[in-house]
């Protein structure tokens, strides 16, 4: 090599760090993803598909539990300490999250509530606080409402890449749009509706692809079903010849199974949350799963 090799390199080392300096400063500046904390994986994903590399989405419910309990983590605070927004539901079903806000003291956090505009169903599901049953993803309809606040947030929070994120909500309600047609297709010839579900997660599902609830085992979360309740719903089953119930994964699944036994209704085990069933890891993966398990029941 040249001879004069070590008195160039700290000068070459120099130059490059002048150049390059200012341009990295300003690329990591407006390429770093913004910083959003979601509740729900639902929320989480959503924000992913408008946001996709432009953002960092953090979920504190992992799927595993149910989206009624949770306990907030230590670095759940941290994360809302460096977070931009915060997407919830509402409707009183992150009880939990007014306090993790509160904690974390963050002044510059803006909580996006996704069930704003939603058109809510009142049942006993719906808790005192609020105005409707807090289920409403499971109507592809009501996630398009949700994914468009999603998507005003981060053009408020990132004006930059407002186009990408409209391109991308754009690609996105089309891609609910299909699914929710070609789901309701494959309703259309069911003759009988009707099911019993273990907890009232299911009534935007069923409105929109036209099932009928005809009870829920568990009026309210985190309370067992009374015996009077049970034998009622057993009579309930029996006299109306109703051939399926729909259990969930996250829940005891005794009361159902006794329940079946008596009546000879058929579980159905459907998940209200994407991950908790092999092949409902999407939001459109889950939304397809339940449909058609469902139909494939309610037709044998
Ligand atoms: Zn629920």
């Amino acid at each position: 090599m040249l001879p004069s090799r070590p008195m160039r390199r700290p000068f070459a080392i120099a130059v490059a760090g002048a150049l390059l300096a200012p341009f990295f400063h300003v690329a990591t500046a407006s390429a770093a993803p913004l910083k959003v904390v979601a509740t729900l994986p639902i929320l989480k994903e959503f924000a992913e598909q408008v946001g996709r590399e432009h953002v960092e989405v953090r979920t504190l419910i992992t799927g595993l539990e149910s989206e009624h309990s949770y306990s907030p983590k230590p670095s759940d605070l941290k994360a809302l300490g460096e977070a931009r927004l915060l997407l919830e539901i509402g409707l009183g079903l992150e009880v939990w999250v007014g306090g993790l806000v509160k904690n974390a003291g963050t002044a510059g956090l803006r909580v996006i509530t996704t069930s704003e505009g939603v058109g809510l169903i009142r049942d006993h599901a719906s808790n005192a606080a609020s105005a409707g049953n807090p289920h409403i993803w499971l109507d592809p309809e009501n996630a398009k409402v949700m994914v468009r606040h999603i998507a005003n947030a981060l053009i408020a929070a990132d004006p930059v890449h407002k186009d990408v994120y409209l391109k991308n909500l754009a690609e996105y309600l089309r891609r609910l749009d299909q699914a929710q047609k070609d789901l309701l297709e494959l309703v259309a010839s069911l003759r009988d509706r009707r099911i019993v579900t273990h907890h009232p997660a299911w009534p935007y599902f069923a409105r929109r692809f036209g099932f009928q609830i005809e009870g829920d085992i568990i009026q309210q979360t985190g309370m067992e079903p009374s015996s009077t309740h049970l034998a009622e719903m057993a009579k309930r089953i029996k006299s109306g010849k109703i051939k399926v119930i729909v259990s969930e994964p996250q829940f005891n699944q005794k009361v159902v199974k006794a329940l079946a036994d008596e009546t000879g209704a058929r579980i159905v085990v459907l998940s209200p949350l994407p991950g908790t069933i092999k092949g409902t890891e999407t939001y459109l993966s889950l939304l397809a799963y339940n449909v058609t398990q469902l139909v494939a029941a309610l037709q044998s």
